[in-house]
């Protein structure tokens, strides 16, 4: 069978070019006589990994040299606890920014560590648009801020970030990182789970500004702090080996093929720009997310009509555009088109999406 087009929001598609060297390396990894699966993290060819994959991260996001660049596990998810157990250090009070249903997910998790309040949400419209965020709206003492920076499930993506004043900023990225440049000093702590722009699942990378380190909880596990994890080059165990090993290979794509990510942003703004302006100029399809904040990852929409989205993703299906299905929060349709998807692929979907209102208007 040849490969689909594959929208899924996480895990998704990773660059071809990526796959076919890590099948190629499979077995036996530069002359090692073994796959980067079996080999020691403690042997000098894996230290050579883990290092050019920090290296490379480096200097793709220009990371600047006051932040830690940490390689965990446990997904996003563990990092909602991660993140107070570390930096809710001070007055113990955190505020939250609710757009979606991970920054709830946040924000449910670190209501066992101490006082958190919603500074702001858009629960009101169904999370179709992103508050406006004055700093009056943040308590003056909160210890940081959280904001989930583009949300997967609803498809909004904040375009500005707030203005926290001196407070740290803490950035869920799981499903923006290295789409664009962003500029990591207007951030405390960064964190993303890979399974989207970086590598397979497995892999979480936590970018932290060091002075906010070395303070957290006495409970916290050895492996949850992130000052013990940085003053051991994310090895105080086994690692996420082959995990962090794809995200090399994914960062050498961008940086070698792609051309960083000034160039990631205009193929992922062209991408973005073909989908919806055709979901914009259409008759049958409308767009779920506020078009003043919407995301350049993951692109929600829908038919108006239930049996009709449902025809419209099995047809999809068929014809080899896979994952299109919503998430059951908005229903309808939503594309993740990732770094790794192409204006290729993006095209050939609106085809079919003409295709489709043709034969069903
Ligand atoms: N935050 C965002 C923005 C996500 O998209 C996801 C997963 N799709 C998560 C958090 C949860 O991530 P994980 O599954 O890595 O825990």
């Amino acid at each position: 069978m040849n490969r689909v087009y594959n929208f899924s929001a996480g895990p998704a598609c990773l660059p071809l070019k990526v796959l076919e060297i890590a099948a190629k390396e499979m077995t036996n990894y530069n002359n090692s006589g073994m796959s980067v699966m079996e080999m020691s993290h403690r042997s000098s060819v894996y230290e050579g990994i883990i290092a050019e994959t920090e290296s490379l991260l480096r200097e793709i996001m220009n990371i600047p040299s006051n932040y830690k660049v940490l390689f965990l596990q446990g997904g996003a998810t563990l990092q909602f606890a991660g993140v107070p157990m570390n930096l809710m250090n001070g007055s113990k009070k955190a505020d939250y920014i609710i757009t979606g249903l991970f920054s709830k997910n946040a924000y449910d998790e670190v209501l066992k560590y101490g006082d958190a309040k919603i500074a702001a949400s858009s629960k009101d419209d169904n999370f179709s648009y992103i508050p406006e965020v004055t700093p009056d709206m943040i308590r003056p003492d909160a210890d940081y801020v959280h904001i989930c920076e583009n949300n997967t499930v609803f498809g909004t993506k904040w375009q500005k970030l707030p203005d926290t004043g001196n407070i740290p900023l803490v950035s869920d990225m799981s499903s923006c990182i290295l789409s664009e440049p962003c500029d990591v000093s207007k951030y405390g702590l960064i964190y993303a789970g890979a399974q989207k722009n970086m590598g397979p699942s497995g892999l979480t990378v936590v970018i932290v500004r060091d002075d906010l380190i070395g303070k957290s909880r006495t409970e916290t596990p050895k492996f949850m702090d992130y000052k013990i994890q940085a003053d051991n080059d994310s090895m105080i165990n086994t690692p996420a080996c082959y995990s962090i090993y794809i995200a090399m290979l994914v960062f050498r794509w961008l940086r070698d093929d792609i051309g960083g990510l000034e160039n990631m942003r205009k193929i992922n703004t062209e991408k973005a720009g073909i989908l919806y302006d055709f979901i914009d100029n259409s008759k049958l399809y409308k767009s779920v997310a506020r078009k003043e904040f919407r995301s350049m990852m993951n692109v929600t929409y829908n038919t108006g009509n239930k049996d009709l989205d449902d025809k419209f993703c099995k047809e999809a299906d068929k014809a080899g555009f896979v994952n299109l299905k919503g998430h059951r929060a908005t229903l309808g349709m939503r594309a993740s088109i990732y770094n790794a998807m192409t204006v290729d692929g993006i095209k050939a979907l609106v085809e079919f999406m003409k295709k489709f209102e043709k034969e069903n208007t």
